[in-house]
């Protein structure tokens, strides 16, 4: 993090930055000057859509994005309570579809998503467009050694 110089060009390039309580360049910044806890209850980690952009802005290579994933793993390591309820919801079914089918499902994703959620109806207009260009294939694809993606979330988690 001692790359970061705060010149706020990832900021700038930020598609979300405008739905943002922190900038990403300031939460570099909180966690520069140890005010941890301010940076962890920040929204700005969850909002942040892991677009890279920032990344590829960075004129000494900071990954801001990286940076950005690491945050939220470590405020939930933490046990800081995560205002967005939806996203957290929706970060978890990603990983546990991972966990299981060592890729992303969709399906699984959406069912364990809604369930968690119970906002049924959300999106289900964009459902039928999305299955007929067969972006929500009915049947997961696993990857062939699922165990080694297993293997990293165990090796990786934190009671
Ligand atoms: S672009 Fe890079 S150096 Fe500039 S503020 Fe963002 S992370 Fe820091
Ligand atoms: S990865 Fe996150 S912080 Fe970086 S530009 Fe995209 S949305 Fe913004």
């Amino acid at each position: 993090m001692s790359l970061c110089y705060q010149c706020g060009k990832c900021s700038a390039g930020c598609p979300i930055r405008f739905y943002m309580d922190i900038a990403p360049n300031k939460v570099v910044r909180l966690i520069q000057l140890g005010l941890y806890d301010e940076a962890l209850k920040s929204s700005t980690p969850w909002l942040c859509a892991g677009c890279l952009t920032c990344s590829a802005r960075c004129p000494n290579n900071f990954d801001l994005a990286k940076f950005m994933d690491a945050v939220r793993e470590i405020a939930l390591e933490k046990g800081v309570e995560v205002k967005e309820k939806d996203i957290l919801s929706f970060h978890e079914a990603f990983l546990d579809q991972i966990k299981m089918h060592g890729r992303s499902y969709e399906v699984g994703l959406v069912a364990e998503y809604k369930m968690k959620t119970l906002n049924l109806l959300q999106d289900v207009d964009s459902a039928p467009g999305m299955f007929f260009k067969g972006k929500l294939g009915i049947m997961p694809h696993n990857i062939e050694d699922k165990k080694s993606v297993r293997d990293i979330f165990k090796k990786t988690s934190k009671k």
